[in-house]
């Protein structure tokens, strides 16, 4: 007889997405003629750069042929893409790595989720919270969340991250195993300073801490004195996974791309005291796992690091940060406070007098239809909030701020 595993029958079985295309099904049945204009969902709109186009069609033409076909790649990654990562995202900010500290593969969620398979189950956990459900629900799948007590899993520490502290986590004040940070910060569209990640990477070195750095945002910080990776801290290759995805950079989302570091010097103990490189684990477990990402879609990635695929990766990333600033300027005005926005695709709203976040979301939708995120769904901290993406097309962005302007005023 075949047993389950039992601890995905502990994961609550709604999903949030799911539960908001119910509510705006419903909405849609009737009102069959309101257009409904989604900020909700964080898929991106606009298309792949030209350079990623040209690139995989290139690669295609090559597998037509005997001479330049290629089969299996190396699990990890082909080394053209390897070495643009190293020297376009890391070398100029100070970073030296090796080739073989980056894991090419299909994208951080995927990483996210499959770096629990080289940690052992009884682990505790950190998160910030409001934050992205991947962290939480992967751990809930293996048993290392614990169990649910009144909303929240009793293996997990969660580290508020509230208007009353500017949305800064607050360092805890005992030992957590495994800490997950995540900036520029899906949902609350915020960013850690390089003072307040020192204060992390310092708690982790002395408290012997994995610190699981998902920065699947960098690209879209604006301010220069923000760090776009964890290794810009010293002492961080002793303590920190990072996750990195062409998805939000670069419109990967249906293409699927990301890649993960982990430094040679990252180790952890058995419950004998070894240390372990994680590296090698992590390696072991993607050959064995992982039969890497496809040569097409290496090629396209790769092209991003060209001068022209810089450049179209910056005009489109320009053009969602313009929609983030009309539509924080647009709430602004009509008195709502608002947050994040300015080095992330995310907007996080405060819903007015103590409205709760699913409230808000039905009022937004019969009044304005508009679609957002309730903020509870991102974790108990996300209550009396919602969060918005500027990844909409501008027109559709300008009419929502119009609509919203209209039902508010
Ligand atoms: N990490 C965060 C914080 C995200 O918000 C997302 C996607 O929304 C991902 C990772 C997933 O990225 P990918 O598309 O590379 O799997």
């Amino acid at each position: 007889m075949a047993l389950v595993n039992e601890h995905f029958l502990k994961l609550p079985n709604n999903y949030l997405f799911s539960d908001i295309a119910k509510k705006v099904n419903s909405f849609k049945v009737v009102h069959p003629h309101a257009s409904v204009i989604s900020l909700g969902i964080g898929d991106v709109t606009q298309p792949l750069p030209q350079a990623s186009i040209e690139a995989m069609h290139k690669a295609v033409d090559e597998l037509a042929s005997a001479a330049t076909f290629r089969g299996y790649g190396p699990e990890h990654g082909y080394d053209f893409l390897i070495d643009a990562i190293i020297k376009n995202d890391y070398q100029p900010r100070g970073v030296q790595l090796t080739p073989s500290e980056v894991f090419i593969s299909d994208g951080a969620k995927s990483d996210c989720g499959n770096i629990g398979d080289i940690l052992r189950h009884d682990n505790s956990i950190g998160v910030t919270d409001p934050i992205y459900p991947v962290y939480i629900d992967s751990n809930v799948m293996c048993g290392r969340a614990g169990e649910l007590v009144n909303g929240k899993w009793n293996n997990v520490t969660y580290i508020p991250c509230l208007r009353e502290n500017n949305f800064v986590p607050q360092i805890p004040d005992r030992r957590i195993d495994i800490m997950y940070l995540c900036y520029p910060n899906n949902p609350t569209g915020l960013t850690l300073s390089k003072a307040e990640l020192k204060k992390w990477v310092n708690y982790a070195l002395k408290n012997d801490t994995l610190i699981l750095y998902d920065a699947a945002y960098e690209a879209y910080i604006q301010d220069p004195e923000i760090p776009h990776s964890i290794y810009e801290i010293k002492g961080a290759k002793r303590c920190a996974i990072e996750f990195r995805s062409f998805s939000k950079t670069a419109g990967f989302t249906g293409v699927r791309c990301g890649y993960t570091v982990v430094p040679k010097e990252l180790t952890a103990d058995t419950l004998t005291g070894e240390r372990i490189s994680l590296n090698a684990l992590w390696n072991r477990r993607q050959c064995t796992k992982f039969n890497g990402t496809s040569y097409i879609t290496q090629r396209g990635a790769a092209a991003i690091y060209t001068p022209e695929g810089k450049q179209q990766v910056k005009d489109t990333i320009d053009y969602y940060m313009t929609n983030a600033r009309m539509m924080k300027e647009g709430f602004e005005k009509v008195g709502i406070s608002v947050y994040g926005g300015e080095n992330a695709p995310y907007l996080w709203l405060k819903t007015p007098d103590g409205m709760t976040s699913w409230k808000f979301f039905e009022q937004m939708l019969y009044e304005a239809h508009v679609v957002g995120t309730p903020g509870v769904g991102f974790g108990p901290s996300g209550e009396g909030y919602i969060r918005l993406t500027a990844f909409g097309n501008r027109d559709n962005c300008k009419e929502a701020m119009q609509r919203i302007r209209e039902w508010m005023i």
